[in-house]
């Protein structure tokens, strides 16, 4: 079983790239992001607290998201392996995702990190935001904004997956199929 985490600043790519990792390995994908979106679209109570949190370009709470992610990994027990998707973001998370894990019998195999630029990841949000109708990609300053939080609160995550060996950079500029290629390698190396 392999379970990656597939890791980086908003706009580095990360859900374009997991959805075909997630095809080409047959894994299960779990994006906290599109959770909470599937939440806010129902109109759900949980979704109507999120909305303004996710609108202003900060974190939700730990509790919830690993709440959602415990959930969805106890309902897929036949999964072959699952790919993370925006989670985990704090030490919280991280350390919270390796207990969750460890009740099954899993660990994680890898954080593999899509390195871009703060330059690039601006522009490509920018960009998304004429096209995708998110709240948190039109404005230059919620971007700034998520930008900053995943360097205070995210990008140190890395450390705790580095002192364990498990911490691999992938360089995230190029087209989609190049990425691609990047990451289906390093993923092969984990297999069997
Ligand atoms: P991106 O990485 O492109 O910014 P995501 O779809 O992963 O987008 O997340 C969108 C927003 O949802 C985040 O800015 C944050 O507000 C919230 N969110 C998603 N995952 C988490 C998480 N693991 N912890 C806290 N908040 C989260």
């Amino acid at each position: 079983m392999v379970n990656i985490i597939l890791f980086g600043a908003p706009g580095a790519g990360k859900g374009t790239q997991a959805l075909l990792l997630a095809e080409k390995f047959e894994l299960t994908h779990l994006s906290t992001g599109e959770m909470l979106r599937n939440e806010i679209d129902s109109g759900s109570w949980l979704g109507q607290q999120a909305k303004s949190i996710i609108t202003r370009g900060e974190l939700v709470s730990d509790e919830l998201v690993i709440d959602m992610i415990g959930d969805q990994i106890t309902r897929h027990p036949h999964a072959k392996g699952f790919i993370f998707d925006g989670f985990p973001r704090t030490q919280v998370q991280a350390r919270e995702l390796d207990r969750l894990l460890q009740e099954k019998n899993m660990q994680i195999t890898a954080l593999i990190e899509l390195e871009v630029d703060t330059n690039e990841l601006t522009c490509r949000l920018l960009k998304r935001g004429e096209s995708s109708g998110r709240s948190d990609d039109s404005s230059i300053e919620v971007i700034k904004k998520r930008i900053e939080v995943y360097n205070r609160q995210t990008a140190s995550i890395i450390g705790y997956y580095q002192t364990q060996n498990k911490y691999f950079p992938v360089n995230g500029l190029g087209s989609i199929k190049d990425i691609s290629e990047r990451l289906n390698k390093q993923v092969r190396h984990f297999l069997p």
